[in-house]
Parts: structure tokens; C-alpha cells; sequence
């Protein structure tokens, strides 16, 4: 499929057939294939710099907030005293620009298969790829999965921030239940994890597939979701597995005033969901 006709440009996945959302787009800046994936920028007319991976928009400079903010904060507000976090995927930077808000984290690791997104987003994305230059970050290239294998005990809380389970794509080992088995093992007592969990209106299925084998290692495991309007169907969701306590009511707060979307009334909120999700997601 011809995503950019006309001048604009059109996000076709094979994750929401027969849908599309489309963006303007006034220049391209950058075009390249790693050996992960087909790398996009363009500037588009009305939501500023667009990051798009195998023709799936990842970030504009927009909208990201809603996405970057809420995925951060649920997650280290969910946990009493974070102090190493873990973030696998995540190679714009904006999840590193988030939780280097929270002073009590100490170190932060970031593990991205693919250089040349980070290059990309430095140099075409820079606010969000200013989350890079905090002292507390130590990026490591290479694939999450196999990382996280290696990894006993080590952290409080780890944020996947993926892009989609699309076949034969990088990220396709991050939603199975060998990464869930491999997160759990990597987490400290009362750990928590916090992952990119799609949408609730066409993706119920990658979702209650997801839930079904985290409740077998988890004490709490609960869907929350954000709105983004450039997202599909403007929405996405987060799955935080918790060997904890419940993550629906934040156990820290975050100063507000440096925020743009989350606060601690749309952290609770952001667990409320609809009556067909409920059913669906979680079969009660
Ligand atoms: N959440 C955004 C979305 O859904 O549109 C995606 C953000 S983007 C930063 C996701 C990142 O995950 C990309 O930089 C990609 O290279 C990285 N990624 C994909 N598979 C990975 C893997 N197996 N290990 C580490 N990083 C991976």
C-alpha cells in the first residue's frame, strides 16, 4: 500500500484493516531501512515532527504528551519508592524524559534494538529525545527479550514501550508469555511492570490474551488507557502487572505543574472502563 499520495500520508497495519488515519505532510525529512524495520519523518502540516515505523506513526510532536506522560507516571506513581527502572523499546527518548522527572529513581536503563530510531528522533524529535541526556541513563542496543533474560531481581519498575506484535516484526517477542515469565523474574519484591497494550476498540483479543497469562504471575493486573488522537481509534492502552499492591490508586505524586495531561484524578480514572471491555479483557 502507497502511504504517502498526494502529500499525505496514510498509516495502513495490518493491526486495524480497513481503517486508516492520515496526516498532511509538508516536507520528508528522513528515509531509511535498518535491519529492524523502514524508519519515516516527515513534518506534517497540523501535529508537527511525525516518527513512523514500518508505516505505524510512533509519535508526533503533538500529541506524544499523552502517551509518554501517562505510560511514565501510572507506572512510577503506582510504585512507593522506585529507584531503578527499566525501559525496554522506547527509542524516541519521551518514556526516559518522563520518569527522569521522578528524583527518587537512581538509574535508569534503556534497552532499543534499533540505532537508527534513536539517531532519528535525536536529531528530528528533540524534545523527546532529550530524555537521553539525564546522567541517570544508560542505554544498552539489542533485542528486550534477550536482555531481560539475563536479568534477576534488578528492578522496580520496567516500562515496555514497544511498538506493535505485527508478524515478523522486532517487537512480536515482547507480547508473548516467555517476556511476561522474563519480566516477573527481572522485577524486585513489589515490583511492577507497564506495557504498550493496544486498543481497546479493535484489539480486545491481543489484550485478554495478554491479561490471561500475566494474572498467572502477577497479584494485580490491570488495563488503564490514554487518549492520542493519532494513535488508532485515538486511544491507546497500558498493562500494569503489579507483584505488588493495586496500581489504580497512585501511591506517590508527581509534581503537576510540569505536566501536560496526567494528573492523580486521571490516574484513577484511567482504570474505568467501559462494560464491553470489562467483560472482554477480563471474563468477569
Ligand atoms: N508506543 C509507540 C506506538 O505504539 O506507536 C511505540 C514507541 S517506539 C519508541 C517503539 C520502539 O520499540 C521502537 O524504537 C522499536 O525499535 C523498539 N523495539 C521494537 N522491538 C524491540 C525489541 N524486541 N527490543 C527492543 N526494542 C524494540
Amino acid at each position: 500500500m502507497d502511504s504517502m499520495k498526494k502529500g499525505w500520508f496514510s498509516e495502513f497495519g495490518q493491526l486495524w484493516p480497513g481503517q486508516t488515519f492520515s496526516l498532511e505532510c509538508e516536507e520528508v525529512l528522513f528515509q531509511g531501512k535498518s535491519p529492524y524495520q523502514e524508519v519515516l519523518a516527515f513534518r506534517s502540516k497540523t501535529y508537527g515532527n511525525v516518527l513512523v515505523l514500518d508505516g505505524v506513526i510512533q509519535a508526533t510532536d503533538r500529541d506524544e504528551f499523552a502517551y509518554q506522560e501517562m505510560f511514565a507516571h501510572l507506572a512510577l506513581c503506582s510504585h512507593p519508592d522506585p529507584k531503578k527502572v527499566l525501559v525496554i523499546g522506547g527509542g524516541d527518548g519521551g518514556i526516559l524524559r518522563e520518569i527522569a522527572k521522578h528524583q527518587c529513581v537512581e538509574e535508569i536503563t534503556i534497552c532499543e534494538i534499533d540505532q537508527m530510531v534513536i539517531d532519528t528522533a535525536k536529531k528530528f524529535l528533540p524534545e523527546m529525545a532529550k530524555g537521553f541526556d539525564d546522567p541517570r541513563v544508560t542505554l544498552f542496543m539489542g533485542d528486550g527479550c534477550a536482555y531481560l533474560e539475563q536479568k534477576k531481581n534488578e528492578y522496580d519498575v520496567i516500562i515496555v514501550d514497544s511498538s506493535d506484535p505485527v508478524d515478523g516484526g522486532p517487537a512480536e517477542t515482547l507480547y508473548a508469555a516467555p517476556f511476561y515469565r522474563h519480566l516477573k523474574e527481572a522485577l524486585r519484591p513489589g515490583g511492577l511492570v507497564c506495557t504498550q497494550a493496544e486498543c481497546q476498540w479493535i484489539h480486545l483479543n491481543i489484550i485478554a490474551e495478554l491479561i490471561r497469562f500475566s494474572r498467572n504471575l502477577f497479584s494485580h493486573v490491570e488495563y488503564a488507557y490514554t487518549t492520542i488522537p493519532s494513535y488508532p481509534c485515538g486511544q491507546i492502552g497500558f498493562l500494569l502487572a503489579s507483584t505488588g499492591d493495586s496500581c489504580k490508586t497512585p501511591k506517590r505524586t508527581i509534581d503537576e505543574s510540569l505536566n501536560k495531561y496526567y494528573n492523580e484524578e486521571i490516574h484513577n480514572a484511567s482504570f474505568v472502563l467501559p462494560s464491553f471491555v470489562r467483560r472482554a479483557i477480563y471474563k468477569d
